[in-house]
């Protein structure tokens, strides 16, 4: 990185400072002052890469100064591997297998919309009086998908091409133009660290000398195969690179939000939906395994009342964030969540938290035998089992001794009952089909990998 960048982001973190976080340490849950929740989602972006989760890059800075005002959690599990039902399991506080939204087997199967009767946290801020916001960036996520229910105010980019920059200043434009005295849930989806990864200068320079010269996207064969393995590396590269670009933009927005005075009544929540595999097991892209660099994700919060500098080693999970908010507002959790509030839950290191979803028929995969649609994985402590239910097959790994999952063995008895026991859970909500898309909207997915 140059001295130039290095000095911009530096300055950027200093201005960004405890952004959310109060400017003295208290356990006290409900500022005084107001409350406000800002939900930051960086889709496709693994924990692993942000410096605060030990990566060996200085991705993060932004991120970093958020997370020492406040919580990050070290062990947070995604309930998907791809946007639609991990986001889904946000939206809801439910695992995939309950709120059901995700894609119906095999090239022709149709994706699922969100049940608008679900409890939504959106919808349940909506209903306590908040003024609901999302800007979000793919079509995934989209009134056609059902995920505008709850919000006031809903701003998709169909296309997943809106910049980072251009979606905080929307979010920016509508905070000015709100009522101060109203309370606010706001969502902030970015799309930038998903695939195609094209970094804008300076940063395509930040972590290689030849930008985006290189290689920008896989290039595949017609049977999805890898051509060239050796631009692995500089894809790495180029993911890095956006990472880094989200987080400036994030560091920009943390000193608006300073400016405006709103800080020390806002909770701030960063997280991403799902992860990405650089060929760790064979694979590239998401949405077709269950393996860590696919569902560990980062969760950090930070705002008035949150334990500052804190680091949790306690499972948590992205259906967490639910009723996580709600219970941090005071806004009662519904019955059905089956998600935790993770800021006041007693320590719990052998919860069992699920992930389901998967949908490999409809990305891109270079290498690896499809995975089986009929797949869940399930944690407990540094037990891990994932489950091929097609071909009755349980795996296990222990995340402990062998972190990269590469050397599995036969799952337990007890870790075969877990994941056969989530396999069963009943659906509460009743997703209806999608039905045949637009070519525009076949267009953007196929460009994006998601259907060939
Ligand atoms: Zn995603």
């Amino acid at each position: 990185m140059s001295v130039k960048l290095i000095a911009v982001f530096t300055l950027l973190t200093v201005i960004a400072g405890c952004a959310g976080g109060p400017s003295e340490t208290s356990d006290c849950r409900i500022p005084s002052s107001g409350k406000n929740v800002i939900l930051i989602i960086i889709d496709t972006l693994r924990a692993d890469h942000l410096s605060c989760y030990s990566y060996e890059r200085n991705t993060s800075p932004a991120i970093d100064s958020l997370a020492d005002c406040g919580t990050l959690w070290l062990n947070a599990q995604s309930q998907a591997p791809w946007t639609l039902p991990s986001h889904a399991s946000i939206w809801t506080g439910l695992s995939v297998k309950s709120h059901g939204t995700t894609h119906i087997g095999g090239v022709d199967g149709f994706d699922l919309q969100l049940d608008p009767h679900l409890p939504s946290l959106p919808a349940a801020l909506q209903n306590f009086g908040f003024q609901t916001s999302g800007f979000t960036n793919f079509v995934l996520l989209s009134d056609k998908f059902g995920f505008n229910h709850g919000f006031d105010w809903y701003d998709c980019d169909d296309s997943g091409e809106r910049t980072a920059t251009a979606t905080v200043d929307a979010f920016l434009f509508w905070l000015d133009n709100q009522a101060q005295t109203e309370n606010f849930f706001c969502v902030i989806h970015l799309f930038d660290v998903h695939a195609p990864y094209a970094p804008m200068t300076p940063y395509d320079t930040a972590f290689c000398s030849e930008g985006v010269d290189g290689v920008s996207r896989w290039d595949l064969t017609e049977d999805g195969e890898i051509l060239n393995i050796e631009d692995c590396r500089h894809l790495v590269d180029m993911y890095d690179s956006e990472i880094l670009y989200v987080d400036n933009e994030l560091g920009r927005l943390f000193s608006e939000i300073r400016l405006r005075e709103i800080a020390d009544s806002t909770l701030i929540i960063i997280t991403s939906d799902h992860g990405e595999e650089f060929l760790e097991h064979g694979g590239i892209g998401h949405g077709h395994a269950l393996y860590q660099e696919q569902i560990h994700v980062p969760l950090i919060i930070s705002g008035p009342g949150i334990s500052q500098g804190s680091i949790s080693d306690i499972p948590a999970a992205l259906y967490d964030i639910m009723p996580t908010t709600l219970s941090y507002l005071g806004v009662e959790v519904p019955e059905s969540v089956e998600g935790l509030d993770i800021l006041s839950r007693a320590p719990d290191q052998l919860r069992s938290i699920p992930s389901g979803g998967v949908s490999p028929d409809r990305f891109f995969l270079a290498l690896m035998p499809l995975t089986d649609f009929q797949s869940c994985a399930v944690t407990e402590g540094s037990k891990k089992v994932i489950a091929y239910m097609g071909t009755d097959q349980f795996i296990q790994f222990d995340l402990d001794e062998d972190p990269e999952e590469k050397t599995p063995f036969a799952a337990d008895s007890a870790m075969t009952e877990k994941a056969l026991f989530y396999w069963a859970t009943p659906r509460l909500g009743n997703p209806s089909p999608t039905g045949e898309l637009t070519d525009e909207i076949n267009s953007t997915l196929r460009d994006l990998g998601y259907i060939r």
